[in-house]
């Protein structure tokens, strides 16, 4: 696996500071082999590498993961970004009802889709109708139906009055029906041909053109691998689409043709289709495809894992200096300063420290520039200032700002912030404790 060419190729790395031009380059062509064996198209794995790159390059080596950990962190972060990062919700309509139209070749799955897009509404309090815009195949209209009522969705099909032979008709009748009996969404089913042609394509955008709908979804075949990129274009050129819908996910395909139509077209994924029953139905979830791409979502708990006990160390490293019997020096301060840093937002590392909510409260309002100057502050005292602040007197906090590029007046508000969070670390220590530190010894 990926995972397993990555981490020999980095065995040597371990210690390193940074990760070299070299090893980059080796675990690139791991990465570019991995995508191409998941059906990624060319183009899209180039462009990805070249993004992995340039990220990996500026990446310190961290402590908590070793190069490969990192790089592959790297990977897949990048990967559910160009996957979409968020999940795509469907975009109602102010007025009812709103117009979900399906289009895609045969056999892509659209007929399936419809029912299982239908039942799925329905369980989030919709009230769908089906809609048989499909008059290509003689028995298509009846697969609807078939579907439909496994779902238990209304089907609107052609009947005498309802345009018979006539898709634009049905469709455009569908919305009426769906007005008369509060139906607030319209799915409509729409004929594909086992390959692109042009009259398929006019088909489907006279029906778009008739109801202009609110959502189109492209619907693809995820097992067609490199060719779904060129349908995706075609169809995008032909009909247009809002979003997509990846069927037949439960087969062998790893899911490179999400990771190319989604970079190629612009347009997100919306659903995933995993198997011919109607529950095997969901929205597309990026992450989740990121790791089947990669095909490693057990490393990827390992990397989380290894990630999260290294911050716990951290955590309890600071809260054992914290209980200790010395006083809480400028020293610490700044520690503390670095430590929150490098784990990240200062609320989650105070997440972490059991009722350190008054914590938040002295240093909770600080931001990434402040944390600069606060560092170049301290930086700029000597070690007994550092150790006992008491005696920074006016003199000595002129030289300070001078020192350290800033104005008195923020050297004055450091100390201050300083000596409140030395009173609060005596409280803490003297064992009367604080409100809500139940984790803390006293
Ligand atoms: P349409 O021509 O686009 O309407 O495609 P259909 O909905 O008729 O589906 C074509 C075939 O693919 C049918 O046999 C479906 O049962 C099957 N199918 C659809 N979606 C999936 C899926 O997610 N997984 C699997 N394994 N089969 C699917
Ligand atoms: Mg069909």
């Amino acid at each position: 696996t990926l995972s397993d060419r990555l981490t020999s190729v980095f065995s040597s790395l371990r210690g390193k500071g940074r990760l070299s031009e070299e090893d980059i380059n080796a675990t690139a062509r791991e990465i570019r082999l991995a995508l191409l064996e998941a059906d990624v198209a060319l183009p899209v794995v180039r462009s990805f590498i070249a993004q992995v790159k340039e990220r990996a390059q500026g990446a310190e080596v961290s402590k908590a993961l070793n190069p490969a950990q990192q790089v592959i962190k790297i990977v897949n972060e990048e990967l559910v970004e160009i996957l979409g990062g968020e999940t795509r919700e469907i975009r109602f309509a102010k007025t009812p009802p709103t117009v979900i139209m399906l289009a895609g070749l045969q056999g892509a799955g659209k007929t399936t889709l419809a029912g299982k897009l239908g039942r799925w509404l329905a369980a989030e309090r919709n009230t769908p109708l089906l809609v048989a815009a499909d008059l290509q195949r003689p028995n298509a209209v009846t697969q609807l139906q078939v579907v439909g009522e496994r779902a238990g969705v209304p089907v609107f099909a052609p009947e005498p009055g309802n345009g018979v032979g006539d898709p634009v008709a049905v469709a455009r009748a569908s919305i009426e029906q769906a007005r008369r009996n509060n139906h607030n969404v319209v799915v409509i089913d729409t004929a594909g041909r086992l390959g692109v042609d042009s009259e398929m394509m006019r088909q489907a955008a006279d029906i778009r053109d008739a109801v202009q709908p609110d959502e189109i979804l492209f619907v693809v075949d995820a097992m067609i691998g490199q060719d779904a990129v060129n349908t995706a274009q075609a169809f995008l050129d032909g009909v247009g689409y809002d979003a997509v819908a990846l069927t037949k996910l439960d087969g062998d395909a790893r899911g490179g043709a999400a990771l190319s139509i989604r970079h190629i077209t612009g347009r997100p994924i919306m659903f995933a289709s995993t198997g011919e029953k109607l529950e095997d139905f969901d929205l597309f979830h990026p992450d989740r495809m990121a790791s089947r791409i990669l095909d490693m979502g057990d490393v990827l708990t390992l990397i989380e894992q290894a990630q999260r006990t290294f911050e716990e160390e951290e955590v309890a490293k600071m809260a054992s200096t914290l209980a200790s019997d010395d006083d809480f020096t400028l020293d610490d301060f700044l520690q503390q300063m670095a430590m929150v840093r490098r784990l990240g937002p200062i609320s989650n590392l105070l997440g972490m420290m059991p009722g350190m909510g008054q914590m938040r409260d002295q240093i909770g309002n600080v931001d990434e520039k402040d944390l600069d100057r606060i560092a170049a502050i301290i930086q700029s005292m000597t070690p007994e200032e550092r150790r006992t602040p008491k005696i920074i007197n006016g003199s000595r906090r002129l030289r300070i700002a001078n020192g350290s590029g800033t104005q008195v007046s923020d050297v004055n508000g450091l100390v201050t912030r300083f000596f409140e969070a030395q009173k609060m670390m005596r409280q803490m220590k003297n064992g009367g404790g604080m409100p809500g530190m139940p984790g803390m010894p006293g």
